[in-house]
């Protein structure tokens, strides 16, 4: 079966675009599952039979219709950089690395960018801030993050201070998908059927063009400020992340230990001291300076952006860069990702310390969620078992702190899924034989079916 693939995939494509060797194969097929350690048993044997590197439109078109008329599985992958096994073929079959449908970005004279779905955030960040724009909002990973897989299997990260997630504030355009069918057709989506593909884990079609808003471009200054306790570092940053007077672009702050993961920076860490990193307005540095004096923080880094690694990145150690660092210093650490009520925060933060102690150290991201400045949450765990695990997610529940389950590797459960069922509507239409990443959504019920079926 695998040989006869093969030999198909090599007759029908140019040459080159077939990638046969075995561990090549199963290292497309992978992306940062094992961040969790439940993922991790769960998927570390998950591989493709074959992976293809196609380079336009037509050759995605040849793979899709031979992969329907075969009725062949099929999982796509951008980058690879995402943390929930969301590329990872569960059934075999082909993995459609679009790596290579990186060469085109338009930044258009209205503030958006048109790309195909293999580019790389960072070259998008770098076309945009050359014609006086920037990203609205974009991974720690986007040095390596395709905007195709951001769109697909990412929520939001630096710049969600000011333009909230991906889904807000129409920073998402349109998406182009190309649909699962014997013969493909190409589809735009706009306005609520964005929602179709959007965070999707490529079920629902394969995007192959995207456009999305820019911001104006500034010059940021990055901050380092360390504060002697939890406390006073979390009132400051709710305070600055609430501020509108401050244009910004990161609000993280870390509960120590976890600066003392951060092993590059160590000469700006503060043994025991909380942590908080900033993006502010170059143009409002000296003003942000005096709120810091006020505050008892202490500025101990303090240098511009400049998009790629040609300097320190304080980005590099934000949202799930974060939980890297952990990992990188005790791979028994896993994480959570938890969603606060701006109001309730602090006696949610005193519950969960109360119940687990030192299980749970604080990393809080701040964005803007539907206009309110919203505590989100990426804490590093120590892991012990999944019962442990699991009991702090259901403690959750019963305090009112969101859960986006990490642990999971099905949409429905990964805490973005829409009541809506605009995504298993768009399964049905745009893959009717439910080849695309088969297991991710959970069958084609909608979701209402499922609640109906469980009660
Ligand atoms: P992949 O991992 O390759 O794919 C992600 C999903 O999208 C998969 O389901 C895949 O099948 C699907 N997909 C990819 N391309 C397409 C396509 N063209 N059409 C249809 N489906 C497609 N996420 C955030 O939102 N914010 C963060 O700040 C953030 N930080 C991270 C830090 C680290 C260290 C790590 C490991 C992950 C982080 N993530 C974050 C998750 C991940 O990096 C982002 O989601 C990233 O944007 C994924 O891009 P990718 O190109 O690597 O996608």
């Amino acid at each position: 079966m695998k040989q006869e693939l093969i030999s198909a995939l090599t007759e029908l494509l140019p040459p080159g675009r077939v990638i046969v060797d075995g561990p090549e194969v199963d290292r497309l097929s992978k992306d940062f599952f094992w961040y969790s350690p439940v993922l991790e048993k769960l998927l570390k044997d998950k591989s493709a039979e074959v992976a293809v590197r196609p380079s336009s439109r037509e050759e995605i078109s040849t793979v899709i219709s031979f992969a329907c008329l075969n009725q062949i599985p099929m999982s796509v992958r951008g980058a690879g950089t995402g943390n929930y096994g969301q590329c990872i073929p569960l059934k075999g079959g082909i993995l459609l690395d679009l790596g290579g449908m990186d060469r085109s970005i338009q930044i258009t004279t209205q503030g958006t960018a048109i790309c195909e779905p293999g580019v790389r955030l960072v070259a998008i960040e770098e076309a945009a801030r050359a014609a006086g724009w920037e990203l609205r909002c974009y991974p720690s990973t986007y040095v390596k993050a395709s905007v195709g897989g951001f769109l697909a299997g990412g929520s939001g990260g630096i710049g969600s201070i000011t333009y909230g997630a991906l889904r807000d504030n129409e920073t998402v355009r349109s998406i182009t998908i190309m649909t699962m069918e014997a013969s493909p057709r190409e589809v735009k989506l706009t306005g609520n059927d964005l929602f179709k593909s959007l965070h999707a884990w490529g079920t629902t079609g394969i995007i192959v063009e995207v456009e999305i808003a820019l911001g104006p471009k500034k010059d940021w200054a990055q901050i380092a400020v360390s504060f002697d306790d939890w406390d006073s570092c979390f009132t400051y940053c709710e305070t600055m992340a609430r501020d509108e007077s401050f244009s910004k672009r990161l609000v993280t702050c870390f509960e120590w230990p976890i600066p003392s993961y951060f092993t590059p920076l160590l000469k700006w860490v503060s043994p025991g001291k909380a942590l908080a990193f900033f993006e502010v307005a170059d143009s409002e540095l000296e003003r942000f300076k005096g709120t810091v004096e006020k505050s008892g923080g202490s500025i101990s880094l303090s240098v511009p952006y400049a998009p790629g690694r040609r300097r320190v990145q304080l980005s590099d150690y934000t949202w799930n860069h974060t939980t890297l660092w952990a990992l990188k210093f005790d791979p028994s650490l896993t994480y959570l990702q938890l969603g606060f009520l701006p109001d309730k925060v602090r006696d949610q933060f005193k519950a969960l310390k109360a119940k687990f102690g030192d299980e749970i150290i604080w990393h809080v991201e701040f964005v803007k969620s539907a206009g309110v400045v919203t505590p989100g949450s990426l804490p590093v765990v120590r892991f012990t078992n999944e019962a442990r695990l699991q009991e702090m997610i259901d403690f959750c529940a019963t305090i009112e702190v969101g859960v986006a389950n990490p642990h999971i590797n099905y949409l429905q459960g990964s805490g973005r899924w829409r009541p809506d069922d605009a995504k298993v509507t768009a399964k049905r239409e745009f893959d009717p034989n439910g080849l695309l990443n088969p297991g991710k959504m959970l069958g084609l019920q909608s979701e209402a079916e499922m609640v109906a079926k469980k009660d």
